[in-house]
């Protein structure tokens, strides 16, 4: 390896931490390290769904061959369906509301085969399993040849290991300690506002997700083919993975009044197919016919974040679920792969390059968690447009539009400007 310019520990291993490792691993005059708390880097069996803006992303990093093998078909860049909005809670047959379809539809992939790809692009020796951080402290050090003064950030694991680097990256999801560690820094050691710890704990939905995969054989009965074979559907999320093969399905039983309130029950786990079906009783037939083909399902409550205040804070940045969706993740991964990985950043400049990533990416993490919720209200018919399905439909429509309206590409450009500026500021003053 060249002389490295600095060293980045990413902490936590799933689809944004390894984005991160392998968008960094182009540059080889950048140090990586990748800390996973388990025994090895792995994703649940569920689908995972991607646009357009993703896709170019991927493809920019030269995985576009091996993501699209996986994909649920070969992406094609002409109008695919998005998803097919539907009204699904009746017992009689249900009905389309709104068809959202974009250039290659929602491309869908198998979240273990996903992290696959991403393992076998991993460098050797860069991956430090049964790594759990539970804590770090940043120290000023001056160098032996320049005589500046640089942070050094100190890592802590629960097996009593320690390492070091020059920027840490919390890839460590939602109950990141990371972002916690920050805020409460925030508080304690800078004087902010006691309500940014407001932004620490995750917040229970009000919604529970029940999710299973099915073989698509056992779909295709008495010569008939479910519709969500071909179609990704909404009201009932269910939409086919892995070539063709399996339907993913993700069914949600809210109750917005409980928003906020305590989960009594762990995060996740096994339930069984009856209480799913009588969740889902009186729906309309091919909803039931499809979720009684699940034979395991797992259940989720789903938590979100308040939107938050602070992304970066010295050398310490968040990433994907420890600040704000998957493709969400890869877009902070690839915008902070290009430009530390750009040639005017150096370890003197990075808390100008951070603090430039920051200020593009914080506004749209914190877009997409508001987006998300709005989202999940309207597609369940409890937003502002109830069940006036011919506003509803259009206002859906114009919820997807940050998905092309901007690209990741000039938010590269955007985030490269601005560092630029404020190095250039930070050497004047
Ligand atoms: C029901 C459901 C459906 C979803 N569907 C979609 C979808 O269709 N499209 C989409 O874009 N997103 C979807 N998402 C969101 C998406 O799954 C997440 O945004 C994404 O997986 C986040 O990736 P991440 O790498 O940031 O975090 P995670 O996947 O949570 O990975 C965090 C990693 O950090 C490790 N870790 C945690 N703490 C520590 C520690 N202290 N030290 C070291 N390592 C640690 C963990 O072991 C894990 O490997 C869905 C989420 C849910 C719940």
């Amino acid at each position: 390896m060249a002389t490295a310019k600095f060293r980045v520990a990413i902490c936590g291993g799933g689809i944004g931490g390894l984005t991160l490792a392998v968008a960094l691993s182009r540059y080889p005059d950048i140090r990586v390290d990748v800390y996973e708390a388990a025994a090895q880097f792995k994703e649940i069996g569920a689908g995972v769904m991607m646009w357009q803006r993703t896709w170019e992303i991927l493809k920019l990093l030269g995985l576009g061959k091996e993501f699209g093998d996986i994909a649920h078909a070969s992406p094609d860049s002409s109008p695919g369906v998005g998803f097919d909005y539907r009204k699904s809670d009746q017992p009689e047959e249900g009905f389309r509301f709104y068809l959202f379809q974009v250039p290659y539809g929602c491309i869908r992939f198998h979240r273990a085969q996903f992290l696959d790809v991403l393992v076998d692009h991993l460098p050797a020796g860069v991956a430090h399993f049964g790594r759990r951080l539970t804590f770090y402290n940043t120290a000023q050090t001056t160098s032996q040849t320049s005589g500046r003064r640089d942070s050094e950030i100190t890592l802590y694991f629960a097996d009593g290991a320690t390492a070091t680097c020059d920027l840490l990256v919390g890839c460590d999801g939602i109950k990141s300690v990371i972002r916690k560690k920050m805020l409460e820094d925030l508080v304690n050691k800078h004087g902010g506002s006691p309500t940014l710890l407001e932004h620490i704990e995750p917040i229970w939905s009000g919604t529970i997700a029940y999710r299973g995969l099915i073989p698509v054989s056992r779909l295709k009965t008495g010569g008939k083919e479910h519709r969500t074979i071909q179609t990704p559907m909404m009201h009932v999320v269910s939409y086919g993975i892995s070539r063709g093969s399996i339907v993913n399905v993700v069914a949600m039983a809210s109750q917005p009044h409980l928003y906020g309130t305590t989960y009594d029950g762990p995060w996740v786990r096994d339930c069984d197919r009856d209480e799913l079906l009588q969740c889902f009783t009186g729906w309309e037939p091919e909803v039931e016919e499809m979720l009684q083909c699940i034979e395991k399902p797992t259940k989720w409550a789903l938590y979100e974040l308040k939107p938050l205040p602070v992304y970066v804070q010295g050398r310490i940045a968040l990433l994907g679920d420890a600040g704000a969706g998957a493709g969400q993740a890869i877009e902070d991964a690839f915008i902070l792969a290009e430009i530390l990985g750009h040639p005017s950043t150096t370890l003197s400049t990075l808390s100008q390059t951070l603090s430039a990533y920051e200020a593009v990416r914080l506004p749209m993490a914190n877009h997409i968690l508001k987006g998300s919720r709005e989202s999940g209200t309207m597609y369940e018919f409890n937003g502002p447009y109830g069940d006036d399905f011919a506003r509803l439909g259009p206002q859906i429509g114009k919820q997807w539009d940050w998905v092309w309206m901007t690209t990741p590409q000039e938010e590269r450009e955007k985030a490269l400007q601005l560092a630029q500026a404020k190095t250039d500021l930070g050497a004047r003053l």
